[in-house]
């Protein structure tokens, strides 16, 4: 067992912390700066994912730690459910603002989860706050292939496969779930786009009359699937055809960017590329940039002035939600990535690196797919590229990339976030690449470099 010594210092033993994976100790991070992440071994590690899709300005931002440090010293904690704070205030001005007015309030908690939890609990309180109440709209429907977060209400509404199966039996009964749009997997080679997106509508639109449309609540997506697929992306005018089923039987449209939000696609908030407006939206990762655990659901006029009208409140409250150092540090962020015109830079070198990704990786025997937006890119790995099979689950493509990547000799190493197929048994195995928002051409040639070199390295091992 590890023991803190007299000076504080953690011994190297066993790990204390109950971790993932019992049988072995993972690996300890000791420090981070700018792109890089260093372990106890020496290792320096260029951070291509930002953990998942977290740091979006890089590590140990001096602007960041003087803000969360003033305010420390100014307010340490404040009791949200009953009372503000100016860095909550400043943080969800900020993020009002960004949404030009489309959205309403933010309501500000520590984890994507726990967002989505809340956007659950807000749809139903909608409902039952209607001039005439629909008390009966309790249904959700969601997609396959999705993942929404960990805690029950999440993890029911996503359908990760992997991640649910312990769960089954505990979980959301008032749930179910359409095919995702996924174009390399889903859509027939002799269909039109225009002719898919009508498939897909049509398969929304038979899920709301089976279940009746009296019965449901929310349709709930993520506007660029992140870890069940590996970035995926929506095709042209989907979410606009599934808005319009949706306004069609008065049910809500709520928009998961906890992993896809916040400027990582290329736009601040991934629906602005959709040319739609949903009822709530959640958001996470990049809010905080990983300087503080905080996510957050932003609500539109629609939901907030029903409950204005309604009761006048929100029936639901944590005691850490806006925390006043979470929110100092989130607000400074978002200050950073505005100031520097981050948004516009990820838009650009994304552009960049997906091309690069094509280039260098496109006729690889075993890349299936290369797609995402912004800095946000997955690459699926399939045996058979005609067949699109994937490889056996055993060998678990994704982490062994993973492994590469870190294992690269010297201190040239790159962390690749891997996802694998046990989605629906059918998908491939993928990793993401997901780098801060503030990277040049010269670390985008450097992260493509790296994640060829991982990539080379894991199927010479498969061979
Ligand atoms: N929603 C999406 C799209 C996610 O990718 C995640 C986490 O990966 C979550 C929700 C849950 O967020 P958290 O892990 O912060 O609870």
């Amino acid at each position: 067992m590890s023991t803190v010594t007299t000076s504080g210092a953690v011994d190297t033993g066993p790990s204390a912390v109950l971790h993932r994976d019992l049988k072995q100790d993972p690996f300890r991070i000791v420090s981070s700066a700018g792109f890089y992440i260093q372990f106890d071994d020496g290792r320096k590690i260029f951070d291509a994912t930002g953990g998942a899709a977290v740091s979006c300005i890089g590590h140990g931002d001096q602007r960041v730690i003087d803000a969360i440090t003033a305010q420390a010293k100014t307010l340490d904690y404040c009791h949200s459910m009953f009372y503000s704070c100016p860095s909550a205030e400043d943080l969800c001005q900020q993020l009002i603002r960004s949404t030009n007015g489309q959205m309403s309030k933010a309501f500000i908690v520590c984890s994507g989860s726990e967002a989505m939890e809340a956007a659950m609990k807000l749809c139903r309180q909608y409902f039952l706050e209607l001039p005439t109440p629909e008390p009966n709209r309790t249904h959700f429907i969601a997609r396959r292939e999705s993942y929404h977060g960990t805690t029950l209400g999440a993890l029911s509404v996503g359908c990760h496969v992997g991640r649910r199966a312990v769960y089954e039996p505990i979980l959301m009964q008032n749930i179910s779930h359409v095919s995702p749009c996924n174009a390399y997997r889903n859509k027939l080679d002799s269909e039109s786009t225009t002719e898919y997106v009508a498939r897909l509508a049509k398969e929304l639109d038979d899920e709301f009359r089976r279940v009746g449309p009296q019965n449901v609540c929310a349709f709930i997506a993520e506007p660029v699937v992140g870890a069940a697929l590996g970035c995926v992306p929506a095709v042209e005018g989907y979410f606009k055809a599934m808005k319009s089923v949706c306004d069609k039987y008065g049910a809500l449209l709520v928009l998961d960017e906890v992993m896809c939000g916040i400027g990582r696609t290329g736009t601040m908030h991934a629906w602005e590329h959709e040319g739609v407006v949903p009822d709530i939206q959640t958001i996470g990762k990049g809010l905080g940039g990983g300087y503080a655990p905080i996510a957050g659901l932003l609500a539109g006029h629609r939901v907030i002035n029903t409950l204005e009208n309604g009761s006048g409140r929100f029936s639901h409250g944590q005691t850490y939600q806006a925390h006043p150092i979470s929110c100092a540090a989130a607000a400074e962020v978002q200050r950073i990535i505005q100031k520097e015109d981050l948004v516009h830079n990820a838009s650009f070198m994304g552009k960049y690196l997906g091309s690069l990704l094509k280039e260098k990786l496109g006729h690889h025997r075993y890349v299936g797919d290369i797609r995402g937006r912004g800095l946000f890119w997955g690459i699926e790995f399939v045996k058979d590229k005609s067949s699109k099979a994937p490889f056996d689950r055993e060998l678990d493509i994704g982490m062994l990339v993973h492994q590469k990547g870190l294992g690269l000799s010297g201190n040239s190493g790159i962390l690749l976030y891997p996802g694998n197929g046990t989605v629906d048994g059918k998908v491939g195995d993928h990793i993401l690449i997901a780098p801060p928002y503030n990277v040049t051409m010269v670390d985008i040639d450097l992260i493509v470099d790296l994640t060829v070199m991982a990539i080379e390295a894991a199927f010479e091992d498969v061979a």
